[in-house]
């Protein structure tokens, strides 16, 4: 199942159009995607059960680009991200391998649409295609084997981010440096972890006006989804809307000689095999 915020309202979305949940459910399940994600599972029963009219013909492909999308977790209590974990990202970086996931935070008010414009802070602002994981259980002490249990699905992101602010001072400002207004798109909608059984067997590109700078795997992660998972539970507690960007591959535009760094006008697009595609415009 695939299910978006527009407009603020929970869609799922079918090859044939879109399901408005609150009103074809008659109000059992909310508005708010937020919310779905804590009764996903009663939400893929009543959706797998009941034979659903779609509310409006709109196809995923015409979907794309939609400015009324919104975040697919608006309010998340925690989201997490990693650093270096693709293995030629990190050669490209001429850093070694880390010998367990390196994390630092997206703060929430970086949060936006999968097409929301992204205003440039800096001459330093940088592009990084992302495999996001939303989470959709309390959790804690998961094993690797089990981890995957208490994903809801995945999405789409981009992990914006001002290298100049992000290297600042010892220890660096990574959390800061990835946190700028509408730093953190996330979308097109989440598509649930029945649909997708390795998250490490994905397709990932992004492009900036037309070039492409990075087209890998997912495959190419030092730390799978389900050990990022796992790794994140010994030490936390993981509760449904948590966010995990997982890392960005190789070709972002520091890794360019010389560096391809966003300016204004600047179109740059993500896309994750099977998940779909966001697009946001540097202004
Ligand atoms: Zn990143």
């Amino acid at each position: 199942m695939r299910i978006a915020n527009l407009a603020g309202r929970a869609t799922i979305v079918t090859d044939q159009g879109l399901i408005d949940v609150a009103t074809q459910s008659n109000g059992a399940f909310s508005t708010s995607v937020d919310k779905c994600i804590r009764h996903l599972d009663n939400l893929l029963t009543w959706f797998h059960a009941a034979d659903l009219d779609v509310t409006d013909p709109t196809t995923p492909i015409e979907l794309y680009g939609d400015a009324r999308l919104g975040p697919i977790v608006v309010n998340p209590q925690q989201i997490f991200a990693v650093a270096l974990n693709y293995r030629h990202h990190a050669e490209e970086m001429k850093l070694a391998l880390p010998k367990q996931p390196t994390i630092f935070t997206k703060w929430a008010s970086s949060l936006c649409g999968p097409n929301d414009e992204l205003p440039v802070p800096s001459d330093t602002t940088d592009f990084e295609a992302e495999l996001v994981v939303v989470m959709g259980a309390t959790a804690r002490g998961l094993s690797v084997g089990n981890a995957l249990t208490a994903v809801a699905g995945y999405c789409v992101g981009q992990d914006f981010s001002d290298r100049t602010l992000q290297m600042q001072g010892a220890p660096a400002q990574y959390s800061l440096g990835k946190s700028y207004r509408n730093f953190s798109p996330t979308g097109p909608w989440l598509t649930t972890a029945d649909e997708i059984p390795n998250p490490n067997d994905l397709s990932i590109q992004c492009s900036v006006s037309g070039v492409e700078y990075q087209n890998s795997m997912t495959s190419d992660m030092v730390f799978t989804v389900a050990e990022i998972v796992s790794y994140l539970s010994n030490v936390v507690e993981l509760r449904p809307g948590d966010l995990i960007f997982t890392g960005s591959p190789h070709g972002s535009g520091h890794g360019q000689t010389p560096p391809r760094f966003l300016k204004p006008g600047d179109r740059i697009v993500t896309e994750i095999g099977r998940l779909g595609r966001i697009e946001s415009e540097a202004v």
